[in-house]
């Protein structure tokens, strides 16, 4: 791999130059002998790490919190009890190719199963590198037949797999035939690309995102803030300065971004690319990836070392989200009792405050 290559910034060289054996990895990765075999065996799912992403990576460091992130561990072969294929119960949900309806007013539409790079903790590493791909056109016009003959359907996900993969025509085209659905308000679009790929945001494809009669927002997944590299922030500032509204989605990870100070930089470092903080996931019980996981208690804390001693604009929602029972957001308690007279509270510097709980009545009219 080669930073000088003079096709560096042609993101289709990027993806066929995607790391993907031991061999490979070998240029920029210390692997221990079981790993290199795990990674050759096939591993627990597809690996592929752009040669951009890569170049982020701390060189030969195995404990590079963004390496950590693409790179198969030996850890993935020890799978918990409480470990899922489909941790979120999603395949029960599917109501048409690629549609996936739990919720009453909005759906996600899945529409390829390629990524740029390959997350370890992927929630539809199931699926994703191994549908077919992307999705055809028989399939996308049942999955848009369906939306435009549910009219409880205002919001619609773009996801996958990665949407930002598609050609540049056809994204256009597909936003093109959601917005002539008279029923949904806006469309969102959830993506890796910007960072495992940023050479892919170019003029045609800002001009793709542009608001039609409904507009297009954008949700970036991003972990850490050293993934907020020069190459990435320049990316997020072209969709930023064509109009395109962000908004930034982390997943809690061991050991990569589990200390309040990590996260405090990543939140604030996406506010300066004009990314707004939107949700933190715990990390979803997919088959072997106990390694990674946090407990919930250590999301709570975190989020509680954040809220009130950082910019609320810096704090997403803390979710986690139940085998087909949804997304559910848990927020560190601060009500400690309510009575009729006065709800007792603890502030974020820990003191205790009794608050009134009267609707506006009068005490001596
Ligand atoms: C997360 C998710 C959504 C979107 O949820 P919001 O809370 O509105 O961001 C919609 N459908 C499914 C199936 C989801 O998992
Ligand atoms: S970018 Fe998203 S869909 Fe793709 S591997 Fe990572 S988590 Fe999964």
């Amino acid at each position: 791999m080669d930073l000088r290559d003079p096709q560096w910034l042609d993101w289709h060289w990027q993806l066929r130059h995607r790391l993907r054996t031991a061999a490979d990895l070998d240029a920029w990765f210390t692997l221990t002998p079981e790993q290199r075999g795990w990674i050759d065996g096939g591993g627990a799912f597809e690996t592929g790490i752009t040669p951009y992403f890569a170049s982020l990576c701390r060189r030969f460091d195995p404990a590079c919190p963004l390496a950590r992130q693409v790179i198969p561990d030996s850890a993935e072969q020890r799978i918990a009890s409480f470990e899922r294929a489909d941790p979120l119960g999603e395949d029960p949900h599917r109501r048409a190719p690629g549609v996936v309806h739990k919720y009453p007013d909005r759906v996600l539409l899945l529409v390829t199963d390629t990524c740029a790079s390959y997350c370890r903790y992927c929630t539809r590493s199931r699926w994703v590198a191994a549908a077919p791909e992307p999705m055809g056109s028989t399939d996308l016009a049942a999955a848009l037949d369906y939306i435009a003959r549910t009219p409880g359907i205002r919001d619609v996900l773009v996801s996958g797999g990665d949407p930002l993969l598609l050609s540049t025509p056809r994204l256009a085209a597909l936003l093109d035939r959601l917005a002539a659905i008279p029923h949904l308000r806006f469309v969102r679009i959830g993506t890796r690309v910007p960072v495992f790929l940023p050479m892919r945001v170019d003029a045609d494809l800002c001009a793709a995102l542009r608001p039609r009669r409904i507009p297009v927002f954008v949700n970036v997944h991003l972990n850490h803030p050293r993934e907020l590299a020069a190459g990435v922030r320049d990316a997020l500032g072209q969709l930023a300065d064509a109009g395109v509204p962000l908004g930034g989605q982390a997943v809690l990870l061991r050991g990569i971004n589990d200390d309040a100070d990590t996260l405090r930089e990543l939140f604030y470092g996406m506010l300066e690319a004009r990314v707004r903080p939107y949700y933190l996931f715990h990390c979803d019980p997919v088959r072997g990836t106990s390694h990674l996981r946090t407990s919930v208690e250590d999301g709570l804390r975190l989020m509680g070392e954040l809220v009130g001693r950082t910019s609320g604009m810096a704090v997403p929602k803390y979710c986690i989200d139940l085998e087909g029972g949804g997304k559910v957001p848990l927020w560190p308690s601060w009500l400690e009792s309510i009575d009729q007279e006065a709800v007792t509270v603890t502030n974020w510097r820990g003191e205790r405050w009794r608050y009134v709980n009267h609707p506006g009545k009068l005490e001596n009219p």
